[in-house]
């Protein structure tokens, strides 16, 4: 089988807030740890470092989240994520709740290519913009997290069966 030059992998874009950073925590929150960064604590979420090396044998990893550069200064070293990832950068930062800004960067940043996206704050311009690359045949899936339990090992298996799909020959 010919093979692009570039990497064959689809992208996964990776949110940090509400993925691996977790939030409005209940009273059993998966397993972590507290770390303070730049002044503010983040429980960061043990076990998405295990799921994100998993992850990143079937996709190329991207880290798409406000932090942008920080997640790189930070992440790799205190959780243990592979790292350091390539960046989707934004003209302004995004905030909780408003990922449809993330959009316009994640277009110029996937050109075309099958993309998975996590992330806690997912509204129904990305599910519309996510439907539109599929009726063009660019594979696409959202995976969309809650704060409070971040990436499990339930979205690894979906988004593994989404890079098989993304992969195979048409
Ligand atoms: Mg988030």
């Amino acid at each position: 089988m010919q093979r692009m030059p570039e990497s064959p992998r689809p992208i996964l874009l990776v949110d940090v807030d509400g993925v691996l950073a977790l939030f409005n925590l209940g009273a059993e929150p998966p397993a972590g740890v507290w770390h303070l960064i730049e002044g503010f604590p983040y429980y960061l979420a043990t076990e998405t470092a295990t799921l994100l090396h998993e992850a990143a044998e079937h996709f190329e990893l991207v880290w798409c989240t406000g932090w942008e550069d920080r997640a790189n200064d930070h992440l790799p070293r205190l959780l243990g994520v592979p790292g350091p990832l390539p960046v989707v950068y934004f003209d302004r930062n995004p905030g909780r709740g408003n990922a449809h800004w993330k959009l316009k960067a994640i277009d110029a940043f996937s050109a075309g290519r099958p993309v998975a996206w996590i992330d806690d704050a997912l509204n129904d311009e990305c599910h519309r913009w996510a439907a539109a690359r599929m009726a063009a045949g660019v594979p696409t899936l959202l995976v969309e997290t809650e704060p409070h339990t971040g990436f499990t090992a339930a979205h690894l298996v979906q988004l593994i069966d989404f890079a098989g799909q993304a992969t195979s020959p048409a």
